[in-house]
């Protein structure tokens, strides 16, 4: 728990007036054919539920997906009367709970089913009253019932009275690649699996599919058409957009569709990542810095001591090969990121002094330092940057940056 106001100078700023445009923007590039489920998993993606979910509904939201039965009783605790769905599906032991805070699971597999029913039957539950999703592998090979094994779950899914087939999911596994072929043949499969759904008498209201990549390249009538086809209306699931980040897409779009522009131009980061400058330091040149003395001076230099490591989510491999901002100017890391310090070349920069702001992420002057930037050096994605600022950082809210 953090205190109720943090006085650690290194946090994270979390700007809940960019974060509800963000939600605003996203639901109109949806509307009209699809709603929006927000995905606020992992701490809202680092970002953290208790700013973002009570921001989110104040924009309009009223359906979010977690991936936890933990995370879930989190947002129900700041959204008392939403939708709650659980990505992560229900274990032993989570469904009185889950019962109890009108939580809806994600369900693909016999041994849920089967678990839903005796814990029915242990509470004499009457019929149709745990509303589930089922989620559909059209493709990905990870999480959902599989065409192969779709009519045997149908058939089992009949057998359980107590549930109520609420929704039918998917997952995209390529919306970010512009070439279209992979996403063309899970939206065909997803259709199938759908008609067999419709056959074995279960009627859905909702069908979801898509992340952040897919609303941004106007996937939204497609699933609208889909969903329409079957009697259902349609949703998506944005994740990393709500927090202002646009996927990169792949190959790069000759012609950009609309949307990507209006997103890339519109979408604002929430997050920004701060920290102080602690001491100031002069060094000779031949001194070393850091563990092992991976860097070594080859001048006298200035050094700057700032409180943040990777036990903070600063990842050690950034360590010789990343600059952050101070005085709106570049400042190298030099040496190795320790657990708890980290050390920047602020030789050339006049006038940095203790206190001084320094951006890890986030704007400062006319520069800015993105998750991307970060994911790039990494070799990784902005979704692990951002989810990896550890609880060690406290997030406040903000309402502008
Ligand atoms: C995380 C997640 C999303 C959101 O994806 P983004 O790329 O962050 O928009 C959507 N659907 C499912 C099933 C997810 O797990």
């Amino acid at each position: 728990m953090h205190p109720p106001h943090p006085t650690r100078t290194t946090r994270a700023l979390i700007n809940t007036a960019a974060l509800e445009a963000n939600y605003r923007l996203l639901a109109s590039l949806a509307a009209p054919h699809a709603g929006l489920i927000a995905v606020v998993k992992a701490d809202a993606y680092g970002h953290g539920c208790e700013i973002c979910v009570p921001a989110l509904l104040h924009a309009g939201a009223e359906s979010f997906a977690v991936v936890t039965l933990e995370e879930a009783l989190a947002v129900r605790a700041l959204a008392p009367s939403a939708h709650i769905l659980v990505l992560g599906g229900i274990f032993d032991g989570q469904i009185a709970a889950a019962l109890a805070q009108n939580l809806t699971p994600v369900v693909w597999d016999l041994w849920q089913l089967k678990l839903l029913e005796e814990a029915a039957r242990a509470q004499n539950l009457p019929a149709a009253s745990i509303p589930v999703h089922i989620e559909l592998d059209t493709g990905m090979s990870r999480q959902g019932v599989s065409p192969a094994d779709l009519e045997q779950f149908l058939r089992t899914l009949s057998s359980v009275s107590v549930l109520r087939v609420e929704g039918i999911m998917t997952h995209l596994y390529a919306a970010d690649e512009t070439n279209s072929i992979a996403t063309e043949a899970q939206l065909n499969l997803l259709d199938r699996m759908l008609a067999a759904i419709t056959r074995a008498g279960i009627q859905p209201e909702i069908l979801h599919a898509g992340s952040s990549a897919a609303i941004i390249t106007e996937i939204a009538p497609r699933i609208h058409t889909l969903a329409a086809r079957h009697k259902m209306r349609a949703a998506l699931r944005p994740g990393l957009s709500l927090y202002g980040i646009v996927p990169e897409f792949s190959p790069a779009h000759l012609e950009p569709p609309q949307t990507l522009l209006t997103a890339r131009e519109q979408l604002k980061p929430v997050l920004s990542w701060e920290t102080r400058v602690t001491t100031l330091r002069e060094i000779p040149a031949g001194a070393v810095v850091g563990y092992n003395g991976t860097f070594v001076a080859t001048e006298p230099m200035t050094l700057a001591l700032l409180p943040v490591g990777y036990a903070d989510g600063l990842t050690r491999s950034l360590g010789n090969r990343f600059s952050l901002l101070v005085r709106g100017q570049r400042a190298p890391i030099v040496g190795r990121i320790s657990m708890d310090l980290t050390t920047i070349d602020v030789t050339e920069i006049p006038g940095v002094a203790v206190g001084d702001e320094v951006i890890l992420i986030g704007r400062q002057g006319g520069e800015e330092i993105t998750a991307a930037d970060h994911a790039r050096v990494d070799g990784t994605i902005s979704w692990e940057i951002l989810t990896r600022i550890s609880g060690r950082v406290p997030r406040m809210a903000v309402e502008s940056k």
